[in-house]
């Protein structure tokens, strides 16, 4: 099982982070977990006992959220993906490596602030990308925070940056429970996911179809696993450097319309009404 919930592929840095972590509200709450096409209902209480720490994210707080989200990048693929996206009016969560940030020249810098400004999140995929659970924490602290200062300096430091850089998803999603206590501690929200169709194996032939596939999969078995009290809400795995997702993505998105999902990005799928309630009342805790 460990085998299965970590080939699906989770461990800072130069400022105190302020944020506060974001607990997991219904520990015991069922939710559909997919790797490639096979598909398991889980708990984040079932995964704790597996070794996951219980405050590691695997879905968002809404049954009709969909997180369309997409690590690795920026890529070569990143403006053909915000322009798909663009062209379906909805907004998405790239989980940003910071070298790759540190890489990019006027256009690269240009297009990560149009994405932003278009309602897309940057969140935090470490520096280097490294298994962070063999690192130490001095290490750990510098990958993250080094990349969310990155973020904060190209964006702008704002309440909004703020939060995004601190939602973190470790490389491969290899985590542990001192990893976990460490990035608590110093303020990030740690981010799983709870369908990951392979789309960075497409050398290994995992082509369009099979992606399309494989989103069919995961409604075919919510259906069959889930009930009203379940949690039916995804939050998955992209790469935006994936030609099979790029492909596959308009297609995606109409299934993924057509099952009556709302998509979201990440703050509001961790914060669910919780965020708008925020909004409405003027508060700032972030
Ligand atoms: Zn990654």
């Amino acid at each position: 099982m460990l085998r299965f919930l970590f080939a699906a592929g989770l461990a800072l840095a130069s400022q105190p982070v302020h944020c506060k972590t974001i607990p997991i509200s219904q520990p015991e709450q069922k939710f559909i977990y997919c790797v490639e096409g096979m598909c398991s209902p889980l708990s984040n209480l079932f995964l704790h006992r597996l070794g996951i720490p219980l405050n590691t994210h695997h879905t968002c707080q809404h049954n009709n959220h969909y997180a369309l989200t997409f690590d690795d990048g920026p890529s070569r693929n990143f403006k053909k993906v915000l322009d798909l996206l663009a062209s379906e009016h909805i907004q998405a969560t790239f989980f940003v490596v910071g070298q790759n940030l540190a890489a990019l020249d006027q256009g690269g810098l240009q297009l990560l602030k149009q994405a932003y400004e278009a309602g897309h999140e940057i969140a935090n995929h470490s520096y280097s990308h490294k298994d962070l659970t063999k690192q130490t924490p001095q290490d750990i602290l510098q990958e993250l925070g080094t990349t969310r200062d990155l973020i904060l300096k190209i964006l702008g430091d704002h309440e909004k940056t703020q939060f995004t850089s601190s939602i973190i998803r470790p490389p491969f999603g290899y985590t542990n429970f001192s990893v976990q206590e460490l990035l608590e501690k110093n303020g990030y929200t740690v981010v799983r996911w709870n369908a990951d169709r392979f789309d960075w194996r497409e050398n290994q032939a995992v082509q369009r179809q099979i992606i399309i596939d494989r989103v069919m999969q995961q409604f075919e078995q919510i259906d069959l696993n889930l009930t009203e009290a379940d949690n039916k809400s995804i939050l998955d795995l992209n790469h935006d450097f994936s030609e099979a997702t790029l492909t596959a993505l308009p297609d995606m998105i109409k299934l993924i319309k057509a099952r009556g999902y709302q998509f979201v990005t990440m703050t509001e799928c961790l914060l669910g009404d919780a965020e708008n309630e925020r909004k409405r009342s003027g508060t700032k805790d972030h």
